[in-house]
């Protein structure tokens, strides 16, 4: 066991190859909060919390991030034990409502220097490897058929993908319908369709038109209104279908699981490592999923392969029926943050192996996608003792 001695955060930007379009904008480059947490023992792990759009996809920005880290989280579990991980989950709750993204960045630094420390992955400390590998979806999102088309094809020849989702909810819904029933049809035989609405449609839009996807050959429909709209969730749940209703902006907490499976709101959940404040809060949250007979999806927020690696460990560990993974964000931007990505092989993402989250952070790529550039706005903390300052 070793105490947390000191943490560092700072902001990266990194672009993406192309506009990535989603129901609420279009985003050109990925931010991300980066957290250093180093132990006692003089073992370093890395974590990483990724917004989409700023505060576009919910409250959290990787500025509001950074701020609760180096203002709340750090001082609530510096010089503490740092494999005591639900010790420190509850003083960094005690210390700050909310703000699940910067809570997820903090114990997934721990947790990788925890293993690291050990010399063993990550998913050893979190209930063991249960997938050596997962079906890995990527996301059509070029907002025009025939690139989209184009993109699809290029990643079946490529043996990367065979799960498409389509991104939807910005325009007229039935040019939506138009459109992913070109791209399922073209497809057809090849791949498995999905579509995210990202919240766009009312209840009764998404009764009109979930089941013109369903026939138009969807197997999933993500988050077709808003998150707080549980009820239309339900109502589409029991429409007799073969589609699957997915609950994604709806499903953060444990209590927000356990609330749609009383409420048959959804077949399954879209599991994220950040909007669930962390690893072990993934657990809980798949654990209640496995409880009510309710499926997995291993969603992302387009994080680099920090973020991807940590949660391709994490999902690795559940139980349950899964529907694959979508931790394809280290393909969407121009360059990563660590020396080699995971490996995709056959349409599967490989779990890493190796220490920690089996990722090599390389701080040149950091250094060179950081926000501030010179002058890193950096919090030491010495066992308690509290300094920022300003480091190069
Ligand atoms: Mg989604």
């Amino acid at each position: 066991m070793s105490r947390i001695l000191s943490f560092q955060t700072r902001i990266i930007d990194i672009p993406t190859v192309r506009p990535h379009k989603l129901s609420f904008g279009s985003i050109q480059q990925q931010s991300y909060c980066i957290v250093r947490a180093e132990l006692a023992s003089g073992a370093v792990g890395w974590g990483e919390a990724a917004t989409i759009g700023g505060a576009s996809w919910n409250e959290e920005s990787p500025e509001s991030i950074q701020h609760a880290i180096q203002s709340y989280l750090i001082p609530a579990v510096m010089g503490h034990e740092a494999g005591e991980f639900e010790t420190l989950l509850q003083r960094m709750d005690k210390s700050c409502r909310g703000n699940y993204f910067a809570k997820s960045a903090v114990e997934m630094a721990l947790i990788d220097a925890v293993a690291r420390s050990q010399g063993i992955p990550a998913y050893q400390l979190l209930g063991g490897k249960l997938h050596q590998q997962l079906p890995l979806a990527w996301t059509l999102a070029t907002g025009d058929v025939d690139k989209d088309l184009e993109e699809a094809t290029r990643k079946l020849a490529e043996r990367k993908h065979r799960i498409f989702k389509i991104k939807i909810g910005a325009r007229r819904p039935e040019e939506d319908v138009a459109l992913v029933t070109e791209i399922a049809k073209a497809l057809a035989g090849h791949a498995k369709i999905t579509v995210d609405v990202n919240q766009a449609w009312d209840g009764n839009t998404a009764r009109r038109y979930v089941p013109e996807l369903a026939h138009a050959g969807v197997d999933l429909i993500e988050q077709p209104v808003a998150q707080w709209n549980t009820e239309a969730m339900a109502s589409l749940v029991a429409m007799p279908m073969r589609t699957l209703i997915m609950a994604d902006e709806s499903i953060c907490s444990p209590q927000d699981a356990y609330a749609l499976a009383h409420q048959h709101a959804s077949h399954v959940f879209s599991l994220k490592v950040a909007k669930h404040g962390g690893l072990h809060r993934t657990r809980k949250v798949a654990a209640v999923a496995e409880a009510a007979d309710i499926g997995w999806y291993g969603g992302t927020m387009l994080e680099t392969s920090l973020g991807s690696a940590a949660s391709a460990h994490v999902f690795a560990t559940l139980a349950g029926t899964h529907h694959g993974c979508e931790l394809f964000g280290p393909q969407l931007l121009v360059d990563d943050i660590v020396e080699s990505q995971m490996i995709v092989r056959d349409f599967e993402l490989v779990i890493p192996d190796g220490p920690g989250y089996g990722v090599t952070v390389d701080e040149a790529k950091l250094a060179r996608f950081d926000r501030a550039r010179v002058g890193l706005t950096a919090v030491h903390v010495d066992m308690g003792r509290q300094t920022a300052f300003k480091s190069n």
